[in-house]
């Protein structure tokens, strides 16, 4: 019996009952050539597989649990709620200590609407941008990520990214004949697009921090371009926070640059490890939403009081806690470490951080847009990976994702990461 027998049994029923054996492709495992683990337990820093073999956890569920998992914050909410009810599709209190937190903690936004996803806020951030403005065309840019919302889905990065796929059979050219591609941290082509369709574009929507092509930060000089042209071009600014809100700042990426988009999207931290999705903004704004205004979007089980609930308790904790400083620490001294074995080793890399958001890139130089992202040595970084995973290390499985360091890991959780870390380094050089 092999170390994860049982593992490899329950992904073999998987795919014989679900296309590729799981619900979102970039958890297949297929950027990095193999069988994903199944998991079924979770605490603090660490998962179990259903072999009983334990991982510190670097992907965080893609990015919410910076509490890491199980929080006993988190967990009292919930089991609270779970007595009154699951869902009533009506207005109820929860909503409304969840709505508080958000505008209270992300400067720009005045007024906000929950969905179930960051897919259905950044579909819905833009159908509103396009109703407010009265104009069609969207920008967005190659390996920024926005869900899988047709319009959006050009060079789209995280999982579109890692399988090559520019876009998707089943999204007619009509749905993105809208769209502008543009190359990310380039304020010039940007203004370039404004002098020629200026008067048509409706919104530019950005990750501010991108974490879909690995993590590249949005240069001052291209993120201060998107705010001033689309200013005087009438058009609304996006910023895409869904990774970013609550995670490199209380406040966002917005709040870490000072810079006011028009529209937030949020997703992952904000609902606390339970599905939600939100976008906000000024009332001006917002109030062209129906039942206010006349832009229409709706859900079933949109506002559900677990998932707010899940949602507000993390935010409360990080309010309270202000763990921002202490995670900017500890992921430094990792990405040094990191940086500093693999140098030892001789192996090539950047290592490219925001807050506790990083990637290690198998590249030489810096990454500054999705052309430089695609340069990275994926074969290597697939090795290194799976190094890892034998040592103990539950990676993202791609090269072109952002690991994320929570709050529960502790220095000696990182110190083994580190050690382990060298194994794989010397591996690579070896
Ligand atoms: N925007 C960004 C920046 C994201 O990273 C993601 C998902 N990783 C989304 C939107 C879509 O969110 P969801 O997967 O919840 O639909």
């Amino acid at each position: 019996m092999g170390k994860r027998a049982r593992s490899e049994q329950l992904f073999a029923r998987a795919q014989a009952l679900m296309p590729g054996g799981v619900n979102s492709p970039a958890r297949a495992f297929g950027a990095v050539g193999g069988q994903p683990v199944v998991l079924q337990r979770g605490d603090g820093p660490y998962v179990w597989d259903v072999d009983g073999n334990r991982y510190i956890d670097y992907v965080a569920s893609w990015g919410p649990l910076i509490l890491g998992h199980r929080h006993p914050a988190v967990l009292e909410a919930l089991e609270a709620v779970l007595r009154a009810g699951t869902t009533f599709g009506a207005p109820t209190l929860w909503e409304n200590e969840l709505a508080e937190l958000v505008v209270q903690a992300v400067p720009s936004i005045e007024m906000v609407r929950f969905v179930n996803s960051g897919t259905e806020a950044s579909m819905s951030a833009i159908r509103l941008a396009r109703g407010y403005t009265g104009r069609s065309k969207i920008v967005k840019f190659a390996g920024c990520y926005h869900g899988h919302v047709d319009a959006l889905l050009v060079q789209a990065g995280s999982s579109a990214t890692t399988l090559g796929v520019p876009s998707s059979p089943g999204v007619p050219p009509g749905c993105t004949s809208d769209t502008l591609l543009l190359p990310y941290n380039d304020p010039e082509a940007l203004e370039t697009a404004f002098s020629r369709h200026g008067d048509q574009i409706a919104a530019v929507i950005v990750e501010p921090v991108a974490g879909n092509m690995g993590v590249v930060p949005g240069s001052e000089p291209f993120l201060h371009a998107a705010r001033e042209l689309t200013r005087q071009h009438g058009a609304l600014l996006i910023f895409d926070e869904v990774i970013t809100g609550f995670r490199v700042a209380y406040g966002g990426a917005q709040q870490r640059l000072g810079i006011e988009p028009d529209l937030t999207v949020l997703g992952k931290i904000v609902g606390g490890g339970l599905p939600v999705g939100a976008f906000g903004g000024p009332r001006r704004i917002m109030r062209a939403m129906l039942p206010e205004g006349k832009v229409f979007q709706a859900g079933t089980l949109s506002g559900n009081p677990l998932a707010m609930a899940a949602g507000a308790a993390t935010l409360r904790v990080l309010r309270d806690s202000n763990p921002y400083p202490a995670l900017e620490r500890a992921t430094e001294r990792l990405c040094a470490a990191l940086s500093a074995a693999a140098q030892e080793a001789g192996v090539e890399h950047t290592i490219q951080r925001v807050g506790s958001m990083f990637t290690l890139f198998f590249h030489r130089g810096p990454v500054v847009d999705y052309r430089t992202a695609l340069e990275s040595d994926t074969n290597r970084f697939a090795r290194y990976f799976w190094r890892m995973l034998e040592e103990g290390v539950y990676l993202p499985c791609s090269q072109f994702e952002a690991n994320f360091v929570s709050v529960v890991h502790t220095d000696e959780v990182i110190d083994a990461t580190i050690q382990a870390a060298r194994r794989a380094f010397q591996m690579l050089a070896a």
